[in-house]
């Protein structure tokens, strides 16, 4: 049996480790976490609404289900015939590579005055914590805020900051606490989320003036101080500023041979495989995305990459019959925007672009979501797609 060994257990990983086994590969899959953190939900950690523990699943545990085998370490580098883990222990011997680790985020000066939470679970943990802080305290000023990347601009992540925005908006309205909390919301961009298409925009303005949110817009970010951010020729003062700046490449891809782009993303052709090189395959955030001007990384299209990944490389080797399949036609824009009291259903393709708001019903489908994706990692139920 051809053995594959994947490196990352976030969405893109997992999936393609169940796909592949799903086709008869042996497959091993190497992780610094022993639990795939369910990125699109953990947006409620910070407002209490989900404990951390909620927003996890542990990793053999779904291994078991869907029959691959799971190592916890830390990669340290990659080549293209053996990986490294921090430990020093060297993994050889694999016929296919696929790398799913995810990105990083672009260095900014005096980011550690800030907070994300599209960072590491402790991260978002933190956010909570200082947020049951300043709700001890009674009042205060909150910024959030996304950064861009010119090199990148599908790496941007903007979606996840307006969910939490609107759910901190809501859960202050909720403790009565909301007149006594100012909430600034800033960007480097002039339109923040454009790439929903000028309908949704209309309707954030008009969302944005609901919650009473200030906007700040389009002025260049300098730096961030203990007091706050910094900005070209305007200032934020706040007692917390959560702050997701843009995707950049993953240091270990950086650091690796292989073909990346400018801003450290694995170059890979339609069929998932890195450019020129003949077994290593690249999934998710790590891989550099080609499409429309609109484009963005997301956790379907890591799906979708890999079951792609596992059926091109069935084909490949001759387990199963048809043609290489291709991302392009998965690239479209599909979110479910909580806000804490309803939602709002993101959609962008080349034909569409619309945001439909969900009052109360959008905030219980993206839990039910949440608990149909735990059930069907952990082959409780099967997948509907
Ligand atoms: C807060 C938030 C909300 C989101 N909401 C949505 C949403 O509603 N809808 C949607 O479609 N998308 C959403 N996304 C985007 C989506 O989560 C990502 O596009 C998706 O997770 C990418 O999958 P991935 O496997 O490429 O990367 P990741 O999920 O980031 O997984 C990378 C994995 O690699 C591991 N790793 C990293 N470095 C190493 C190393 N050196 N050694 C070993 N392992 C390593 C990490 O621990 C992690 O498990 C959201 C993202 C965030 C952060």
């Amino acid at each position: 049996m051809k053995k594959v060994l994947v490196l990352g257990g976030g969405i893109g990983g997992v999936e393609t480790a169940s796909a592949l086994r799903k086709e008869g590969f042996e497959v091993q899959l190497v992780s610094d976490r022993d639990y795939l953190f369910i990125n699109p939900i953990s947006i409620w950690i910070p407002t209490g609404e989900i404990s951390p523990e909620e927003a996890k699943i542990p990793l053999n545990k779904i291994g078991d289900a869907h029959g691959f085998y799971f190592k916890k370490g830390k990669v340290s580098s990659i080549d293209r015939d053996r990986v490294v883990l921090e430990n020093g222990e060297e993994i050889k011997g694999f016929d296919y590579l696929v790398v799913a680790v995810g990105q990083s985020k672009l260095k900014m000066e005096g980011i550690e005055n800030t907070l994300s939470i599209c960072g590491s679970p402790e991260e978002v943990v933190a956010i909570r914590d200082r947020l049951s802080e300043l709700v001890k305290k009674g009042k205060g000023r909150i910024a959030f805020g996304f950064g861009g990347n010119p090199k990148s601009p599908e790496s941007v992540r903007g979606g996840p900051v307006f969910e939490l925005m609107f759910n901190v908006h809501n859960y202050l309205k909720k403790l009565g606490l909301r007149d006594r909390f100012e909430i600034v919301f800033f960007a480097p961009m002039e339109k923040p989320g454009a790439r929903l298409g000028e309908t949704a925009l209309k309707l954030m303005d008009k969302m944005f003036e609901k919650s009473g949110i200030k906007k700040i817009t389009g002025k260049k970010i300098k730096k961030f101080t203990p007091e706050g951010v910094v900005l070209e020729g305007d200032s934020i003062e706040a007692d917390l500023v959560l702050f997701t700046p843009a995707g950049d490449g993953h240091p270990l891809v950086k650091n690796s041979p292989l073909p990346q782009t400018e801003a450290g993303f694995l170059k890979i052709d339609w069929n998932c495989k890195v450019e020129g090189e003949e077994n290593i395959y690249a999934v998710g955030d790590s891989a550099s995305i080609e499409g429309p001007q609109w484009r963005a990384k997301q956790g379907h299209l890591a799906e979708a990459m890999g079951k792609i990944t596992a059926h091109n490389l069935a084909v490949k080797e001759g387990m199963k019959s048809g043609d290489f399949e291709s991302y392009r036609e998965h690239i479209n824009i599909l979110c479910l925007m909580d806000t804490g009291d309803g939602g709002a259903l993101a959609y962008r393709s080349d034909k569409r672009a619309m945001l439909i708001p969900m009052p109360v019903i959008g905030h219980w489908l993206k839990k039910a979501w949440g608990k149909y994706f735990k059930l069907t990692k952990l082959g409780k139920i099967p997948k509907i797609v």
